[in-house]
């Protein structure tokens, strides 16, 4: 007899992170998926019918028939996963989370509360002792925890083992980003296809602060985003500068022996690698390993010296799941193994 799991709702359940959260949660150990909330243009309807489903396959059956419901507290679930688009999540979130639902986003409204944690498990565990503090101050039954930017995970994840054994002292990153990141329909094909935008709106402004707040540390930071023709897959090529003289080996040792704790190493959507080294000078690739550790582990490659700062590598990650609904799964399973939420017997 398989164990009772955990009911969660899903906000934002028809776009294109709710749709990889749907995916990621069809079979899920901890969680079952019993709402599905979206726009009113889609409630009434049947999820199956409403989604215009960009996942392969189709819809699992079970979400499928389930009927879309305004995305309000009441609906059945103690999870509320958000991936709400912003502005409807600055609104609707707080409504859950005060309502006692735990709310786990992917929108960037509340990333820089000073009493919501920013997590990434591997990195920040302990950012979850910031919950205490936000459920009184708010008066909420429920709680709010975010995830990152889906490029600031890539860069933090890369950059957290290496400023605690160095100490950094400045980054030069250029991101190269899938159209994926900018939900569904997204950009039009005519902006996307054959072409490089230089240009990502409000997405450089957030990457300093993020960091800074993921790893309690500042370094400067010079950052170019570029929107480039691929599906899947964040790529940021980095110059890194410590305060002290790195060799490239040096680096490469750090990053290849970084282990995140057992805890959350056990949990189940942690991948076996969160860090993958590869040695191939023409790796990492998105098309070839956005998807390694289904999609949650983190590729690094190219780490060689520079003439202008101390190295150079090149950093991946699949943007829809490690950047977003992956990493929000993580981030409700610490949620559970630490306690806050409870499972049923
Ligand atoms: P998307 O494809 O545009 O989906 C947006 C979702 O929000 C849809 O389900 C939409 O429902 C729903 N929605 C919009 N307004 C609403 C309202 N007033 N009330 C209820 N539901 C509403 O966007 P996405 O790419 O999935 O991104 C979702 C969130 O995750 C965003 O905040 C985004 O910034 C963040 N994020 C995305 C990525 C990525 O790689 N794509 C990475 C990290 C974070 P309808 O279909 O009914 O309109």
């Amino acid at each position: 007899m398989t164990a009772p799991r955990i009911p969660v709702a899903i906000l934002g359940a028809t776009g294109a992170v709710g749709q990889k959260l749907v995916t990621l949660l069809d079979g899920h150990p901890w969680f079952e998926v019993i709402s599905v909330c979206a726009s009113e243009r889609n409630v009434g309807r049947q999820y199956g019918e409403a989604v215009r489903w960009i996942e392969p396959g189709t819809p699992p059956s079970s979400v499928a028939a389930l009927v879309l419901q305004p995305a309000r507290p009441g609906v059945a679930g103690a999870i509320a996963f958000s991936a709400l688009e912003a502005t409807a999540a600055t609104e609707i979130e707080p409504l859950f989370a005060s309502a006692g639902y735990h709310v786990v986003t992917n929108a960037r409204t509340s990333r820089m509360e000073p009493d919501v944690p920013l997590m990434i498990p591997e990195i920040n565990p302990d950012a979850l002792s910031l919950l205490a503090g936000q459920r009184k101050r708010r008066g909420w039954e429920g709680s709010l925890v975010a995830n990152p930017n889906c490029s600031v995970v890539v860069l933090a994840g890369v950059l957290a083992p290496l400023h605690r054994a160095f100490g950094i002292e400045r980054v030069f990153a250029a991101t190269m980003q899938a159209v994926s990141g900018a939900g569904y329909p997204g950009l039009p094909s005519l902006d996307a296809l054959g072409n490089v935008v230089p240009f990502i709106d409000g997405e450089e402004e957030k990457f300093a602060p993020e960091i800074g707040k993921i790893l309690s540390s500042s370094f400067a930071l010079s950052a170019h985003v570029n929107r480039v023709p691929v599906v899947d897959g964040h790529t940021v090529a980095l110059s890194v500068g410590f305060e002290k003289r790195v060799t490239p080996e040096e680096a490469r040792e750090v990053l290849a022996t970084f282990r995140p704790p057992a805890e959350v190493a056990a949990l189940p959507s942690a991948p076996d690698a969160f860090l993958r080294i590869h040695d191939a000078e023409d790796r990492p690739q998105p098309r070839l390993d956005a998807g390694l550790g289904g999609g949650m582990t983190i590729s690094v490659g190219r780490i060689r010296p520079c003439p202008l700062l101390d190295i150079r590598l090149v950093a991946l990650a699949h943007n829809t799941v490690r950047g977003a609904a992956g990493a929000a799964l993580l981030n409700a399973e610490l949620l559970v193994s630490r306690g806050f939420i409870e499972r049923p017997s």
